[in-house]
């Protein structure tokens, strides 16, 4: 199964791929992920990323088309994949498809107001990758990652000013792609809104 999760920061997508790519038996590829490991690896694409993370914008096209295309010609991707936070450019979903075929493009939808409120509690391993929200899914001792035991650490880029800018990127770059794929008649609405086994539920029915 050819995925892509297409839906605004904070939506839910890496939590509900967590999930998804063990029941499809498929590989999460996350560009963000992919982007911050080479910035914790200090690798000259980490050094050349770090500060547009860091400011909410988003890397040009052309290298993170790159990373794509060396990402999916791995022997995992040859099974499928579920690719979450590419594309968020027109662009992007040009460039991929002249790479792969999709099955289905799932569009998580919420609200604004329960955006802010996911990005502004997530809190993230930093050795993992791990995501907890200090609210709705809490570790089980405050700050601290269950498996490492490390602190828990909140992403720059989920701080108040940079979700501002990362949600005005999304609306002028990335919700186009709702449309561009609507037309194309691969587009999945998921409400994103509730708990998240309930999220997966629903995904999983919609794309029997
Ligand atoms: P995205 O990958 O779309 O940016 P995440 O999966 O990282 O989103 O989720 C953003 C934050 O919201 C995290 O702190 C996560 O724990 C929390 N979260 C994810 N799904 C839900 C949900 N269904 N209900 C409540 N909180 C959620
Ligand atoms: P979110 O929690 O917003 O879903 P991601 O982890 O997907 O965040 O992305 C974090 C950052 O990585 C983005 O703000 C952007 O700087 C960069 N990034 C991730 N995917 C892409 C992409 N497809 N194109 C350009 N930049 C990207
Ligand atoms: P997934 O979310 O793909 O199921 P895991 O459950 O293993 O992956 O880890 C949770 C999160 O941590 C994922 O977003 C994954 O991509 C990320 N991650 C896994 N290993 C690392 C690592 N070594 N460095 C940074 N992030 C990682």
């Amino acid at each position: 199964m050819n995925l892509v999760f297409l839906g605004p920061p904070g939506a839910g997508k890496g939590t509900i791929a967590s999930q998804a790519k063990t029941h499809y038996d498929i590989p999460h590829i996350s560009t963000g992920d992919l982007f911050r490991n080479n910035i914790k690896n200090e690798t000259e694409l980490g050094k050349q990323v770090k500060a547009i993370l860091a400011s909410g914008n988003l890397v040009p096209d052309s290298v993170t088309i790159a990373m794509v295309k060396d990402r999916l010609s791995e022997d995992d991707a040859k099974k499928g994949f579920i690719l979450d936070g590419f594309p968020r450019t027109i662009a992007q979903a040009e460039a991929l498809k002249e790479m792969t075929g999709l099955d289905a493009v799932v569009n998580f939808v919420l609200d604004r107001e329960d955006i802010v409120k996911r990005l502004s509690g997530r809190r993230v391993c930093k050795s993992t990758g791990k995501t907890y929200h200090i609210i709705y899914s809490p570790p089980k001792v405050e700050g601290i990652d269950d498996e490492t035991g490390e602190s828990l650490i909140q992403r720059d880029d989920d701080k108040e000013e940079a979700i501002i800018n990362r949600l005005a990127v999304y609306d002028k770059q990335t919700e186009p792609l709702i449309a561009y794929y609507r037309e194309k008649g691969i587009l999945i609405d998921i409400d994103a809104k509730p708990a998240p086994e309930e999220v997966f539920a629903s995904m999983v029915k919609l794309l029997q």
